[in-house]
């Protein structure tokens, strides 16, 4: 299963590729290059317009009308039955997730690549020392060298 969103839905396409999803996503796209990926990479289109779903010849989409991302994803992930029979929501406030474990953090939220496991020392210099020292181990995007580490980064979406 893979995606693509359209301009209105970045934050949910991090969330997608945090979750291990492969999920283009281009802030500022025509419309008619957004199809044309969909239709060329079989990517099922994600959307919040209602005008967009209505072009002839598109094929599998998901129109979302809610606005906030967590929402969205429910919908996505209720849609597509992404994570099976695991509930991904607890309904705790913080709204814990318990994806398939294997696929959480194996994919940049921001630019989509595949993360590759580092050796933790290789990670000292770029993560927050009280991370380096509680966290066990690291991934790293080898495009944009971001640094990834379980349990901290939905915390910082939800913020962003
Ligand atoms: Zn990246």
């Amino acid at each position: 299963m893979k995606f693509i969103a359209d301009a209105m839905l970045g934050r949910l396409a991090r969330w997608l590729r945090l979750l291990g999803y492969d999920t283009l996503y281009y802030p500022a796209i025509e419309d008619r290059i957004l199809l044309h990926i969909a239709e060329k990479e079989d990517r099922v289109l994600l959307t919040r317009d209602t005008r967009l779903v209505k072009v002839r010849g598109i094929t599998e989409f998901l129109l979302l009308e809610e606005n906030d991302t967590f929402e969205q994803l429910k919908k996505v992930i209720k849609a597509f039955n992404l994570l099976g029979t695991h509930p991904i929501f607890s309904d705790t406030e913080n709204m814990g997730c318990v994806p398939r474990l294997s696929r959480l953090y194996s994919r940049c939220s921001l630019c989509n690549t595949l993360l590759e496991d580092v050796p933790k020392e290789q990670a000292r210099e770029h993560v927050p020392e009280y991370v380096y020292q509680t966290s066990g181990s690291f991934k790293k995007c080898p495009h944009c060298n971001k640094f990834y580490w379980k349990g901290t980064h939905p915390e910082k979406l939800r913020m962003s």
